[in-house]
């Protein structure tokens, strides 16, 4: 049982113990002025884990997987990705967004762009990867999420669904070390949901590391090897779905599992 991990704050410094970590986090704050967002988080996520980040609206969630690629800034303690520790520097910080793949609610994918263009611009501009194969790459990972037939559309003429599945493809373009999603179906039709779902999966089982904020507690159930439980910018609880849906220990989990299950 590791309800309680990270106690000790000498497995979280990012020292040879946690040689197989992708994201470490000790002692995190965040503040947006007088509003603690995050509080003392200490997270870890191993290589090949797959994390589901589960908690009520407002309790930490987003801002948890935006500090991660440094989409938003903490104010204290220590984030290392891959190894490296996220600080002002910038050239780390576009070091990190190269290792971090992210998946928001609503697809943000460039209107303007094919989908072919929007999956292959990232390993062109970032990577400096030739276009030709920079379209085959988008051509193959957009295989990968069942879409190839949609290469030369815009966005807006493809479903929630497929729009999600080619922001997929976009960030799996980076060959990120880590996958960040956060509320990846929040924004779709419930029959686009099980689509969106089965390509998440489908990394997982590939072994892509990654943190999936969601309220799909049937998807937590099947993949997640831990879930987090966040409420008032903490983490209240951490277990093995088993142990956290089945088996919750703290008030704040069993409420809020109640009113969502
Ligand atoms: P969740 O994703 O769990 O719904 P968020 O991480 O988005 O929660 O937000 C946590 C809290 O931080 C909320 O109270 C939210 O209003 C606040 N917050 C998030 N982003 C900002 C921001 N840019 N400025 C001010 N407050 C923010
Ligand atoms: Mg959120």
């Amino acid at each position: 049982m590791n309800k309680k991990v990270f106690t000790d704050a000498t497995q979280m410094s990012g020292n040879r113990a946690d040689a197989d970590a992708i994201v470490v986090m000790s002692g995190v704050y965040k503040r947006f002025k007088d509003f603690e967002a995050l509080k003392n988080i200490n997270f870890r996520v191993g290589k090949q884990e797959v994390v589901v980040v589960i908690g009520p609206s407002g309790s930490g969630k987003s801002t948890l997987i935006r500090c991660i690629n440094r989409l938003e800034e903490h104010d204290a303690g220590r984030i290392i990705v891959d190894g490296t520790e996220l600080t002002m520097d910038i050239r780390n910080i576009q070091e990190i967004r190269k290792e971090t793949g992210m998946v928001f609610q609503n697809f943000n994918l460039f209107p303007h762009l094919t989908v072919l263009t929007n999956v292959a611009i990232g390993p062109r501009q970032v990577r400096n990867m030739p276009k030709a194969q920079a379209e085959e790459l988008a051509l193959e990972l957009l295989t990968r999420v069942k879409i190839p037939e949609q290469s030369d559309k815009f966005p807006s003429q493809l479903s929630g669904g497929q729009q999600q599945r080619v922001a997929i493809a976009r960030a799996l373009a980076m060959k990120p070390k880590v996958m960040l999603f956060d509320e990846p179906t929040s924004a779709l039709d419930p029959e686009m949901i099980n689509e969106v779902l089965d390509a998440i999966k489908q990394l997982a089982s590939e072994g892509m590391t990654m943190v999936v904020v969601t309220h799909e507690m049937g998807f937590a159930r099947e993949v997640a090897d831990r879930v987090v439980f966040m409420a008032d910018g903490e983490i209240v609880e951490v277990g093995t779905p088993t142990e956290l849906f089945d088996h919750p220990q703290e008030e704040r989990t069993k409420k809020f599992l109640s009113q969502i299950l």
